[in-house]
């Protein structure tokens, strides 16, 4: 039996991880994928306090070799089942049924697709979520980037440094994005904004050719010469497993409380996954360190150990 099992490995998981095990809580964290979640993709990381600047995976390793020094155990297993409504709870994973007094929910959230016929196919044929990861694959190349928030600004901004041309595609005729990025996108003139638009169509067969654009104000369509096409209209909880166990909002998100408490007994939230105002590395290691607090003041308060 486990004290604690964190379900997902990025900054709220690791940092609940490390809260968990320096209590002395016997901590289990299981991740599905890498350790690091979204930010293991980052390249350059500079808005995380006290650190200049250091790559997403970098990071994403350190805090997960400061969780295992203090004790926990990290394994990489996908969970398939959870059951949460009694005082010990089950894990289910591919490989074996885990039982613990609490659980932490850190499963994240995943980049919102366009839902277009072509997309999933041409899926690292052209299309991609992760301009830090493919865009080096277009250095000279006219690509395009869709949304209009502070993703999009960032990526439009990195495939810049290299690509030939960046057509910011957004549904409307001004940007989601800081007032301080949504500046540099407007300034830099390799990026071309494509206003009111949205994507009709992805045209492809083996790799990205094109776009097919509609201006949602006049209904005109319009063709864009593209060999890649960056997905950046925002991201959805990963909150599948818990669907009907813990209570959600209408977007998916896990509601919590300021300790990171769900409606379940024993069962806390944090990172991504749960309903909050600014979802960055930084909010992601602060919720995880209130919930593995929480989860052993709950331990404490009911004589579990
Ligand atoms: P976001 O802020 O939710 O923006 C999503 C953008 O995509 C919006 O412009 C939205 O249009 C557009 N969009 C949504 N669904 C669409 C669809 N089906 N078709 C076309 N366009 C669509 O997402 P995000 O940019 O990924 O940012 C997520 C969070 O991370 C935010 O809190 C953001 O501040 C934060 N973030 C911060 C930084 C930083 O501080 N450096 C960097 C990245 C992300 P509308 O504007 O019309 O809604």
């Amino acid at each position: 039996m486990h004290d604690v099992i964190i379900i997902g490995g990025g900054p709220a998981g690791a940092t609940a991880a490390i809260y968990a095990a320096r209590a002395k809580l016997d901590t289990l964290i299981i991740e599905k994928a890498y350790f690091g979640g979204q930010m293991a993709i980052a390249t350059q990381m500079d808005n995380y306090p006290g650190i200049d600047s250091i790559s997403g995976n970098e990071l994403g390793e350190n805090m997960i070799n400061q969780a295992k020094k203090f004790g926990a155990v990290a394994i990489n297993e996908e969970v398939l089942d959870l059951e949460l409504d009694k005082a010990v709870k089950k894990v289910k994973t591919s490989e074996k049924v885990y039982e613990t007094r609490t659980v932490i929910l850190c499963m994240g959230a995943s980049p919102r697709k366009l839902g277009l016929p072509n997309e999933e196919m041409l899926t690292g044929s052209g299309v991609s979520y992760c301009a830090t990861c493919d865009g080096a694959f277009f250095r000279d190349k006219d690509v395009a980037v869709v949304g209009g928030g502070d993703t999009a600004a960032e990526d439009a901004l990195y495939l810049s440094r290299f690509c030939n041309k960046v057509y910011l595609i957004h549904r409307r005729d001004t940007m989601r994005a800081s007032k301080f990025l949504s500046n540099l996108v407007l300034e830099n003139p390799k990026i071309i904004p494509v206003w009111d638009s949205v994507v009709q169509e992805i045209i492809g067969d083996i790799m990205v050719t094109g776009l097919r654009i509609r201006n949602v104000k006049t209904d005109e369509i319009s063709h864009l010469d593209v060999n890649g096409v960056f997905i950046a209209i925002g991201n959805i909880p990963n909150s599948e497993l818990v669907k009907g166990k813990v209570e959600l909002n209408e977007g998916g998100y896990i509601k919590t409380d300021e300790n990171m408490k769900t409606n379940i007994p024993g069962v806390f939230a944090a990172g991504d996954i749960r309903e909050k105002p600014l979802r960055q590395v930084v909010t992601a290691a602060s919720d995880g360190a209130v919930a593995g607090q929480a989860a052993e003041k709950y331990l404490t308060e009911n004589n579990f150990m």
